[in-house]
């Protein structure tokens, strides 16, 4: 019963754009109004379009305008919208238990998706993972575990990172405005670095990865450090892909210094470049990874997998909370799992870069202000710069998301500067989608 009223709506979603209204709609425009008197304009969205359904690559406004999603709702639905076998796994764990407390009564889910997460992450040795809600309390357990088992306090970041948004998180971004403008004091402790950014510094990885540690280690110095952490591409700042060798480097003077070294592949990681984590395209094996955004398919969940000594070193209810693994979205992380096997979707990622690159290479051939075209996998961003001093040019990138925005194309922007268009749809996309969204952009840039 619940099967076939779900199958009847998802198949009644063609795999096509279609505007029909101005956009916003008028129904759009009236929840907006709505919205405005009850929701704080801290709470902002990147286009008013009120969504009612969406499946696989494509989402449905309440007007009925049909949108094809390039952003995936921040890399979270990976596997594609209302994916038919994440559906099913929810359905069928809402049927039977929704809560317990995992650290009251615990359930199968919750340790299944712990051995997932050891089985898919990087490294040959024994791994624990906690559960939590979001990939902000993911980095936030994570340095907690960290300090725990160092004794130390320090945390070290780079620049252009992004955390989140809670008070250590804050304090751990790199961009002031507009995640912590106001809202401090902030959490101590934290020491930025340098990182490798190879359109912009031109840094050798070696070069890049010297620099970084001949700060951190005048600034605090190894032995107060209790982690680094990294995000291997760098997400909100603009899918950074570091030179090679930075990051190997980096885990190699951690390693050697005793920090903890933590891979926030809240966004790189669960398929999207095509492997399970960002981490192994660079031969990490990180001490700590963290994981969030696409691991249970649209419902929450974020989680701390890592070394199970480092892991063990926190003490019984030291980690935990109420909602922390909750079993619908264990199930459905177990279902996204079988779905990334079952599908192959690290190809298919590999095959939305072999669509993407070559489009964007050509555009940046005959578009001087795309000043870089990087990623990997189904990652993908493009930088607008200055051609002769590498300005940031921000303007163009917001005219590109509106104009795609008004044609029925959905992009999310990046960068410290927001200068970056980035491309990071679901792997459930198919070719003739993305070649026709890749002309909308195409127009956008020919209207500039
Ligand atoms: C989104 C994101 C976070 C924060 O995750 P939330 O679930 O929004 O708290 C942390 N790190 C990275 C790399 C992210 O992309």
């Amino acid at each position: 019963m619940t099967d076939t009223l779900v199958n009847s709506t998802l198949s009644a979603i063609s795999q096509e754009r279609r505007i029909v209204t101005a956009i916003p709609g008028p129904k759009s425009i009236a929840l907006h109004q709505r919205r405005l008197a009850v929701v704080p304009v801290g709470v902002s969205s990147a286009l008013p379009v009120y969504i009612e359904r969406a499946h696989g690559a494509i989402i449905v406004d309440v007007d009925g305008n049909q949108f094809i999603d390039l952003g995936a709702g921040i890399g979270v639905t990976t596997i594609g919208h209302t994916d038919e076998a994440v559906i099913a796994a929810a359905t069928n764990q809402l049927e039977k238990v929704t809560h317990t407390l995992f650290t009251i009564t615990p359930y199968e889910s919750y340790v299944r998706v712990a051995e997932l997460l050891a089985e898919h992450t990087p490294g040959d040795f024994a791994k624990k993972t906690v559960l939590v809600n979001s990939g902000a309390e993911a980095v936030e357990n994570a340095v907690k575990i960290a300090r725990k088992h160092t004794g130390r306090y320090g945390i070290a970041v780079l620049e252009h990172a992004y955390h989140g948004r809670t008070n250590l998180t804050m304090a751990m971004n790199f961009k002031a405005a507009p995640y912590s403008t106001g809202f401090g004091p902030f959490a101590g402790d934290v020491y930025r670095a340098p990182n490798s950014y190879p359109f912009h510094d031109g840094l050798s990885g070696a070069d890049a990865a010297e620099r970084t540690i001949a700060y951190l280690e005048k600034t605090v110095g190894a032995s107060d450090l209790a982690c680094l952490v990294v995000e291997p591409i760098q997400g909100e700042g603009g899918f950074v892909v570091p030179a090679e060798g930075y990051l190997p480097a980096l885990q190699a003077w951690c390693t050697a210094n005793g920090i903890v070294f933590i891979a926030d592949e809240i966004q790189s990681g669960m398929a999207r470049t095509g492997k399970y984590f960002a981490s192994e395209h660079f031969g990490l094996v990180p001490d700590l990874v963290l994981s969030a955004k696409g691991i249970a398919g649209g419902l929450p969940l974020a989680g701390v997998t890592g070394r199970a000594e480092i892991m063990d070193s926190a003490q019984p209810g030291g980690l935990g909370g109420t909602f922390g693994g909750n079993p619908v979205s264990a199930a459905a992380a177990v279902a996204v799992f079988e779905q990334i096997e079952s599908h192959n979707l690290l190809a298919e990622a590999m095959r939305i870069e072999s669509v993407l690159t070559p489009a964007l290479l050509e555009l940046q051939a005959r578009y001087p202000i795309i000043g870089d075209v990087r990623g990997i996998g189904a990652m993908i961003a493009i930088e607008f710069a200055d051609p002769a001093t590498h300005k940031p040019n921000p303007a163009a990138v917001s005219a590109i998301a509106a104009f795609a925005a008004q044609h029925g194309v959905i992009v999310l922007t990046a960068g410290t500067y927001g200068n970056v268009i980035r491309f990071l749809p679901s792997l459930a996309i198919s070719n003739e989608l993305l070649e026709e969204a890749l002309g909308v952009i195409r127009e956008a840039l020919a209207s500039l």
